[in-house]
């Protein structure tokens, strides 16, 4: 098996680190600066010995030696800054993730593309129309980092292990996004039993503020150690088939009465990518809030084609 993580910066590096260390895959890396993926895939093969992995790593600025990849992760892109909210980003990442598209497309055209750069659901439509898979082989790690930092913040509060609770988190990765707390349980319990309703009201802001609040601690960059670890989980679901149940950003073709966008839904994961959306009851507001996010994220989208219009526009006139 082979996977090519585009993108060498904080999660792309540390996302193959994770793939080398889990035997998951032999790995190629790929950045546009010279030297930094051939350097970061060098010093991961020399950590192989220490760390007792065998799988092999490559490392450049051309996407050659990713041909035939089962799974392209695609990390590329700016991160955050203080300040800046994701869809900032649409400006100088859409242009990038289009271009990534189409070189992913012409070495791996059988890959199934787990999209992590932000604005996450932009960027994962844009790399969809661009490489023309299936919507079902292109999907978007959000969900599962959201869910974790939910989950973190819920089992500080409890004082219990994170692992005992079960969340999801829906809709766009943004302010929008949508924690489930009606159907969040701690080892089988109802959390909405275990914690009063104002206390679980302000562990859901604190997540949806999850990426913020580091971002303003790091003061450069943003999260990468939980994003990594969210994607290479996603990743082992698809490489070894495990046909797991987690949220990702998917394509939507009337679930939650919602279609024709990417968004955060529950899914089924497997080596065909998106096996299957799954719907759940959700209540009234949950619903409300997904549909409120959806909204958020069909407006980008339309921002990214009025962008790519006056690109193509400019092109054509230059
Ligand atoms: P980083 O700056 O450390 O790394 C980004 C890398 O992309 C850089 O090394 C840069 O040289 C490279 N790059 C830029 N343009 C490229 C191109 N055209 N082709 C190949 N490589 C290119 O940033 P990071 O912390 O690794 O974050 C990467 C992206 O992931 C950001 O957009 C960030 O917002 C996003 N992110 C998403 C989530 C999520 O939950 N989906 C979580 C964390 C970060």
């Amino acid at each position: 098996m082979k996977v090519m993580v585009v993108g060498a910066g904080h999660v792309g590096a540390t996302t193959a680190q994770r793939v080398l260390e889990g035997e998951l895959a032999d790995v190629h890396l790929v950045d546009i600066k010279e030297g930094l993926a051939a350097g970061k895939a060098l010093d991961l093969a020399q950590a192989g010995p220490v760390v007792g992995h065998s799988g092999r790593i490559t490392g450049s600025t051309s996407y050659e030696e990713g041909a035939g990849a089962e799974l392209a992760i695609v990390t590329a892109g700016l991160p955050r800054k203080p300040g800046m909210s994701r869809d900032d980003l649409i400006g100088a990442n859409g242009p990038i993730m289009a271009s990534i598209a189409r070189a992913v497309a012409q070495v791996a055209p059988g890959a199934v593309v787990i999209v992590v750069s932000n604005p996450l659901d932009v960027t994962t439509t844009i790399f969809q129309e661009e490489c023309g898979f299936p919507p079902e082989r292109v999907m978007g790690m959000a969900g599962v980092l959201d869910t974790a930092r939910f989950r973190t913040f819920v089992a500080a509060a409890l004082g219990c292990s994170p692992e005992d609770v079960s969340a999801m988190v829906l809709g766009g990765h943004g302010d929008s996004m949508v924690p489930l707390t009606a159907s969040a349980t701690v080892s089988g319990l109802p959390l909405t039993e275990l914690l009063p309703a104002d206390q679980l009201a302000q562990l859901v802001e604190r997540t949806q503020n999850g990426g913020a609040e580091i971002v303003s601690l790091l003061k450069e960059g943003s999260a990468f150690y939980a994003p990594a670890a969210a994607t290479v989980q996603m990743a082992c679901a698809i490489l070894r088939d495990e046909q797991r149940v987690l949220p990702a950003c998917a394509w939507l073709t009337g679930q939650y009465g919602l279609s024709d966008l990417y968004l955060g839904v529950p899914v089924r994961l497997g080596r065909a990518g998106v096996e299957e959306i799954i719907e759940v009851a959700v209540s009234a507001t949950e619903l409300r809030r997904l549909q409120a996010s959806a909204a958020a994220v069909r407006e980008q989208v339309a921002r990214w084609h009025e962008m790519r219009g006056g690109q193509a526009a400019t092109t054509e006139r230059a």
